[in-house]
C-alpha cells in the first residue's frame, strides 16, 4: 500500500474509532475491509465523493431492547436483545441471531458489517444484519430456553418481516431456538411467512440448510485446492468447534477423503490420531445437540487425547478449519500453523483470525487462506434459497439445493480470483472477497443517490 493510502486508512480508522468508542471487534472488522477498499477506491472519485465506505460503516439502525422472562424457579430474569440492521441496499436485512454471554453491541456490529459483504458475494438479493442477546443457553432447561425465545421475539417481531429483515441461527441458536421464535412470530402476526430461515423441514425450512455453512467451508477449500490442481483427498484436517459449522465441515471433509483429527469446545480440544469416523461424528452431534454435553466426554468414550483449555492449532496438519468463534487464531497459533507448513485455512467461523495472525499468514505465499465472508457464506446462501422456496411455496430436494450451494461457492471463488489476483499470479482471497462484496453494495448505494 502506498504511503498516502496508509495515511488515508489511518485517518479513516480514527474516524471509525471516534464514532464507535469501546467497540474493538467492530473496529477490527472494519479495518480488515478498509485495508483493501481504501486502495481500491483511491482512483475512483465517485466512491469518495459520495462517502460510500463511511456510509457503509454506519448501520442503518440498531434496535436494543429488554427481554424479561421467568426461570423454572419463578425468578424474573432480564437480558438485553439487539438487532443491528446494517445495510439493505441489495435486499432485506439478513443475518443470524446469536445467544451467548459474550454478545455486545460491538460483536453484533462487527457481524452485521461482515454479513453485508458476505451476502453480496452470494449473488442473492440479501442485505446485511445481525442480532442476538447476552442470554446464555448453557445449563438452561428446554422450557427456560422456550420462554426466553418467546420473550425475545415478542419485541423483535415488530422490526422484522419477510421483505424487511429475515433473521436465522448462529452461536447458541439452532433448530430448537428457531422453532420457538418462529412459533411466537406466527402467533403474534397471525401470518405464516418466511420471516426466519433455518426452520424445521415441516414448517418451511430448506433441505441442506443445517449442513450448508460447514459444507460451504469445505467447498471453498476444495475450489482453492482445485485451482492449484490439488484435492482434499488424503489431507490431514484440524477443525475447531463442535457445533453446527464444525460438525458438518468435518462430515464433508470425511466424504471427500480428508482425515479429521480434532474437534473442540470452549473447554479444550480432542485429538483423535486415527481420524474421526461417521459413527464418532454422529456421537458428537448427539452429545452437542441432544445431551448438550462437553467435548471432553468424546475423549473418555473413544480413548483419545483431550487437551484442556487449549486450541488445536499446534496439531500437525495440511488443512485447518476454524469453526468456533472470533479471534480463535492468534499470532502464536498462526506461528504454529505456518511452522507446520499448513497448505490451507478456510474460515468457517466469523473473523476467527486476529489481524496480527492474518499478517503473518499472508506473508506465506503458498498458504491458501479463505476469509470467513467467502468461506462461510454457504449458510446464508442456502438461507437465501430458503427465502426463495418460501416465496414460491415449494420445497426443493436435497440434491437440488446442494447443486445450487455448490454453484454459489464456486461463484464466490471465481469472484475472489477475479478481484484478488496479484501481478505475480498469487490470489489474495481476502482482497478478492472484500472488493467483490463491496462493489455490488456500493453500486446500489450510488444508484439510490444521497440518503
Ligand atoms: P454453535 O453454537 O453450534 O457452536 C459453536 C461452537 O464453538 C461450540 O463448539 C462452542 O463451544 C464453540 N465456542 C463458542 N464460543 C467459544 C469460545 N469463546 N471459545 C472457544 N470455543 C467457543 O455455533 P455455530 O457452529 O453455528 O457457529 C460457529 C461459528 O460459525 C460462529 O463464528 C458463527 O458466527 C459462524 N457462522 C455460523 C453460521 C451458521 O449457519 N450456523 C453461518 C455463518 C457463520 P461451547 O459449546 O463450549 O460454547
Amino acid at each position: 500500500m502506498a504511503d498516502n493510502q496508509e495515511d488515508e486508512l489511518e485517518r479513516f480508522m480514527e474516524g471509525v474509532k471516534r464514532r464507535n468508542p469501546g467497540e474493538p471487534e467492530f473496529h477490527q472488522a472494519v479495518h480488515e475491509v478498509a485495508m483493501d477498499i481504501v486502495p481500491y477506491i483511491a482512483d475512483k472519485p465517485i466512491y469518495k465523493e459520495l462517502m460510500i465506505l463511511e456510509r457503509m460503516t454506519e448501520p442503518d439502525r440498531i434496535i436494543s431492547f429488554r427481554v424479561t422472562w421467568e426461570d423454572d424457579q419463578g425468578n424474573i430474569r432480564v437480558n438485553r436483545g439487539y438487532r443491528v440492521q446494517q445495510n439493505n441496499s441489495i435486499g432485506p436485512y439478513k443475518g443470524g441471531i446469536r445467544f451467548h454471554p459474550s454478545v455486545t453491541q460491538s460483536v453484533l456490529k462487527f457481524l452485521a458489517f461482515e454479513q453485508t459483504f458476505k451476502n453480496s458475494l452470494t449473488g442473492l438479493p440479501m442485505g446485511g444484519g445481525k442480532g442476538g442477546s447476552d442470554f446464555n443457553p448453557k445449563g438452561k432447561s428446554d422450557r427456560e430456553v422456550m420462554r426466553f425465545c418467546q420473550a425475545f421475539m415478542t419485541e423483535l417481531h415488530r422490526h422484522i418481516g419477510p421483505d424487511t429483515d429475515v433473521p436465522a441461527g448462529d452461536i447458541g441458536v439452532g433448530a430448537r431456538e428457531v422453532g420457538y421464535m418462529f412459533g411466537q412470530y406466527k402467533r403474534l402476526v397471525n401470518r405464516f411467512e418466511g420471516v426466519l430461515t433455518g426452520k424445521g423441514l415441516e414448517f418451511g425450512g430448506s433441505r441442506i440448510r443445517t449442513e450448508a455453512t460447514g459444507y460451504g467451508t469445505v467447498y471453498m477449500m476444495e475450489d482453492m485446492l482445485t485451482h492449484h490442481k490439488e484435492s482434499i483427498d488424503g489431507k490431514i484436517c484440524v477443525v475447531s468447534g463442535s457445533g453446527n459449522v464444525a460438525t458438518y465441515c468435518a462430515k464433508k471433509l470425511m466424504e471427500l477423503g480428508g482425515k479429521v483429527v480434532t474437534l473442540s469446545d470452549s473447554s479444550g480440544f480432542v485429538y483423535d490420531k486415527d481420524g474421526l469416523t461417521l459413527e464418532k461424528l454422529e456421537w458428537v452431534m448427539d452429545l452437542k445437540e441432544k445431551r448438550r454435553g462437553r467435548i471432553e466426554e468424546f475423549a473418555r468414550e473413544f480413548g483419545t487425547e483431550f487437551h484442556e483449555g487449549e486450541r488445536p492449532w499446534g496439531v500437525p496438519c495440511n488443512l485447518a478449519f476454524p469453526c468456533a468463534t472470533q479471534n480463535e487464531i492468534e499470532l502464536a497459533d498462526a506461528e504454529k500453523l505456518v511452522a507446520n507448513n499448513v497448505r490451507g485455512i478456510a474460515e468457517g467461523a466469523n473473523m476467527p483470525t486476529t489481524p496480527e495472525a492474518i499478517k503473518l499468514i499472508q506473508k506465506k505465499r503458498d498458504l491458501l487462506h479463505a476469509p470467513s465472508k467467502a468461506a462461510n457464506a454457504g449458510g446464508v446462501g442456502v438461507s437465501g434459497l430458503e427465502m426463495s422456496q418460501n416465496s414460491l411455496r415449494l420445497q426443493w430436494s436435497a440434491g437440488e439445493v446442494d447443486v445450487r450451494l455448490r454453484e454459489i461457492i464456486k461463484g464466490i471463488h471465481d469472484q475472489c480470483v477475479e478481484f484478488g489476483r496479484q501481478s505475480d499470479g498469487h490470489i489474495d482471497y481476502f482482497k478478492g472477497a472484500n472488493v467483490a462484496g463491496f462493489n455490488k453494495v456500493a453500486k446500489a448505494m450510488i444508484a439510490y443517490g444521497v440518503m
